[in-house]
């Protein structure tokens, strides 16, 4: 039903030292290298040159959830499910392949169907990724996305309601960071770009503090921003992301006519390509 993103190498690869020395983006690294951050799932954390002539910018692309947190989920008109989990690493690989190939050097939260922080069976309850183990991944992800000194974060997310009639797109944006005009600025692209692209309906671009999502424990509904994009709060975010950045929703898995969009192979190389067209976007003008 979908793709799933190449393997690493076999062999272990080199890793990248992006402690505290500048610009990591210079040191050389083999392909698909997992920068330093403590405590990652092995196949977390990866960084990609370039296939096309370099243009110096780095993309962070964080696929939502993965392993044992499998996000929203709906199913196609014929009953064939469609986990979020499994959709948001599939655009993120086909969105990969095409900023690498217009010079993007791009790091990928995760390359498989794990969670990005390595998990342990104290994570687990019954299966689930208990709250504790789900806001350190959330944490994780930025870490990673620091390490990487990206110049955009972009989260790949799909939309879920309870009602099948709730459709389009909708991208967040965190209005309390210091580059938050940058962080609207990338939101509209990309918003824009997924509209044009998908012709969904527009449910616009909405500040994470609006965001009425359910959260994962009382600190998180206490905090009242996204983790990913939201400001520092000691002892909930004691190290935000250091980048402008957007969580995009491009669909609702549960309108199964949208759906048939994230699920099927041609549907997701349209929204990756829609994304690059956002962040091409984005960049021509910042
Ligand atoms: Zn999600």
């Amino acid at each position: 039903m979908v793709v799933t993103l190449a393997r690493p190498p076999a062999r272990h690869p080199a890793v990248i030292n992006v402690g505290a020395s500048p610009a990591p983006t210079n040191q050389p690294a083999a392909d698909g290298a997992q920068l330093v951050v403590a405590g990652l799932d092995p196949s977390a954390c990866r960084a990609y040159r370039p296939t096309g002539a370099a243009n110096g910018r780095t993309v962070f692309l964080d696929a939502g959830h993965g392993g044992p947190d499998p996000g929203g989920s709906g199913e196609l008109n014929d009953g064939t499910p469609v986990v979020e989990k499994v959709a948001t690493l599939a655009v993120a690989g086909y969105l990969s392949q095409r900023l690498r190939a217009q010079g993007y050097r791009v790091v990928l939260s995760r390359t498989g169907d794990t969670a990005v922080t390595q998990l342990t069976d104290a994570d687990l309850d019954s299966g689930s990724m208990r709250g504790s183990a789900l806001h350190r991944d959330l944490l994780a992800r930025i870490a990673c996305a620091n390490a990487s000194a990206a110049d955009a974060l972009v989260a790949i997310h799909f939309n879920a309601f309870d009602d099948s009639s709730a459709t389009g797109a909708e991208t967040f944006f965190d209005p309390a960071r210091p580059f938050a005009g940058r962080s609207r600025a990338l939101a509209e692209s990309l918003q824009a770009a997924l509209v044009a692209e998908l012709r969904l309906d527009d449910r616009g671009v909405t500040s994470d503090e609006d965001l009425s999502a359910p959260t994962i424990t009382d600190a998180g509904a206490a905090y009242g921003h996204l983790i990913e994009l939201g400001p520092r709060d000691a002892g909930w975010v004691d190290t935000p992301s250091a980048m402008p950045g957007a969580l995009v929703e491009p669909l609702f898995l549960t309108a199964p006519d949208e759906a048939v969009l994230a699920a099927r192979a041609d549907g997701q190389a349209r929204i990756a390509r829609a994304l690059a067209d956002g962040l091409g976007g984005y960049f021509s003008r910042s």
